[in-house]
């Protein structure tokens, strides 16, 4: 398992997909029917945690059950599988948790990070999540992208309706 390299592209796959699972649950569930557990993300914190923080401690009990139902299992591709997927899960937990809430919401000393311009760019582009409640982009890692993405389909929606009022 360990040397096999399909395995570890599960976990970086599993890593990358949790970047768009992120964003999908972000912009429809957290702004949406669970807004009220996510607005304390949106609020000035008053204490170390906020209400918000079950998300990830949710995310990594699924992390934690594929692991140790993996490891406990033996049914060979699948539990391997599941081992992959719950390592690609950790990781973007623990990627995530450092530069969203260490780098850019202060609640971990790795101010370093600004010295990398990817994340100085990572952190504008979720400031402007933070500016306005219920505005993209509302994933992390990938910000940049879907905010560039948003201007583009702006753009293209205001010359079309250029073109049916011509
Ligand atoms: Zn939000
Ligand atoms: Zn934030």
């Amino acid at each position: 398992m360990w040397t096999d390299p399909i395995f570890w592209a599960v976990v970086v796959l599993m890593a990358v997909a949790m970047e768009f699972w992120a964003m999908f649950l972000h912009g429809r569930l957290w702004h949406g029917v669970l807004w009220p557990t996510h607005e304390s993300h949106h609020r000035p914190r008053t204490g170390p945690f906020e209400f918000n923080d079950i998300f990830a401690v949710f995310h990594a009990g699924v992390a934690m059950f594929l692991i140790i139902y993996g490891f406990e299992s033996s049914h060979g591709r699948v539990s391997e599988l599941m081992i992959a997927a719950g390592f690609g899960m950790s990781a973007f937990g623990m990627a995530y948790f450092t530069v969203h809430d260490g780098f850019i919401h202060g609640r971990l000393p790795v101010q370093f990070l600004a010295k990398f311009s990817y994340f100085r760019r990572v952190r504008n582009a979720h400031k402007v999540h933070h500016r306005k409640d219920h505005v993209g982009p509302y994933g992390l890692f990938l910000g940049e992208w879907e905010l560039r993405r948003a201007k583009k389909r702006r753009i293209a929606a205001r010359q079309s309706r250029e073109v049916m009022g011509a």
